[in-house]
């Protein structure tokens, strides 16, 4: 067994934590929002100012650099980090959701997932044995196991056969792994000290939810993730999913919930115990005109815009904020100039990562409970009309 990733809870307030997750390429503070850089670039937006709003990891994903450039040209030009110039910590995701999503254009087998590029229509095969050898080449700091993603909603006999499916496949992607580390660096290896956390599945059925965590647990990972939440179940059957699985995953390890999400799911969650968390909310409705606020978000677009001169958020310390009127924001968004997503990209991310940094306060304080309470009181999910 190599030696696991290095995790310390270094505060807890309830259930709420604080901690440090070492990866060869630095480390991050625990609870952390990762920006989604799905090709190998966060849209819009440049490494510099990833780091400007405090970004500490990076997500990529593997479905779309296997297609495109490809992972041997990734590996050839000295992997992940090196090609696309981040030095910090990344995590790749297996690629099994962006494989589900594609609808009619997949078919799944006990093998793994055959699929159409949604670039040129070219056949491939994504099988835990594959995607467990494409996140090696790639070389991030850790990778995830191959998993289907349940959809919601679904019946218990068919949440039931995707989440073993999910564990066979668990199975087959950690002994991979294992093989693949036990040849060393520079074989098909790019990363020697690369992590892999196991996703638990099970929809929303908790006792489905408790076996596939026994199962992870039997396997043994780096880390465990929570996936097949945010498919489109309600809010609060989501939290409560999450919640009671999170409390049968191991303390000692980090918890990663997958694709979630709002603002408010963040402060929620970390309330349940999860440290990681990714999401394209803040950086995709940045280039569809919502940006997020104190009290909730605001369509840029609205008339009500066209001369307000004042910033998006009076408190936010933004490059967006600190410089440019909702006025002229709306202006740029409406004329369709590509510094729109950019700035509304910067608010969003900064918006994320600064919400992430006041949870970490609280908890270090010891007041998260007030925190969350008062979060509640002033976010709204509801547009804003001020
Ligand atoms: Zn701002």
């Amino acid at each position: 067994m190599p030696e696991l990733l290095d995790f310390c809870v270094t505060r807890t307030d309830g259930r709420a934590r604080l901690g440090r997750l070492s990866t060869p390429h630095g480390a991050v503070q625990t609870p952390a929002f990762m920006p989604v850089g799905t090709s190998g670039a966060v849209k819009a937006v440049t490494h510099r100012d990833l780091l400007g709003v405090g970004a500490e990891i990076i997500l990529a994903n593997t479905y779309h650099l296997f297609l495109r450039p490809g992972d041997q040209l990734i590996a050839s030009l000295g992997g992940l980090h090196r090609f696309v110039g981040w030095s910090g910590p990344i995590l790749t995701d297996s690629g099994g959701y962006q494989v589900f999503s594609l609808g009619g254009r997949r078919t799944v087998s006990e093998d793994g997932v055959c699929f159409r590029s949604h670039i040129d229509g070219t056949e491939h095969l994504l099988s835990p044995e594959r995607a467990t050898e494409v996140q090696a080449r790639l070389g991030a700091d850790i990778a995830m196991a191959f998993d289907e993603c349940t959809p919601y909603p679904v019946e218990k006999d068919e949440a039931r056969r995707s989440m073993e499916l999910t564990g066979r496949w668990a199975r087959r992607s950690r002994d991979r792994f294992l093989e693949l580390k036990g040849q060393g660096e520079g074989g098909a290896m790019t990363n020697g000290q690369q992590a892999q956390f196991g996703i638990v599945q099970g929809g929303v059925y908790p006792d489905l939810r408790a076996e596939s965590v026994a199962e992870m647990l039997e396997i043994g990972f780096d880390g465990y993730a929570i996936g097949g939440l945010s498919v489109g179940e309600p809010t609060g059957l989501m939290h409560e999913v999450a919640g009671e699985t999170t409390d049968r995953l191991p303390a000692d390890r980090p918890r990663y919930l997958m694709g979630v999400g709002m603002p408010d799911d963040l402060v929620e969650m970390v309330g349940c115990g999860i440290d990681m968390f990714d999401c394209v909310l803040p950086t995709r409705n940045a280039r569809n005109g919502q940006l997020f606020t104190r009290t909730g978000p605001i369509n840029i677009k609205g008339a009500r815009y066209a001369s307000d001169e004042r910033p998006l958020d009076s408190e936010c310390t933004c490059y967006t904020c600190q410089h440019f009127s909702r006025a002229y924001l709306r202006h740029l968004y409406l004329a369709r100039e590509i510094t729109a997503s950019t700035l509304n990209t910067l608010h969003n991310l900064h918006f994320y990562l600064d919400t992430m940094r006041r949870i970490g306060e609280a908890i270090m304080l010891g007041t998260f409970e007030s925190f969350r309470q008062g979060f509640r009181q002033t976010y709204s999910r509801r547009p804003q009309s001020v």
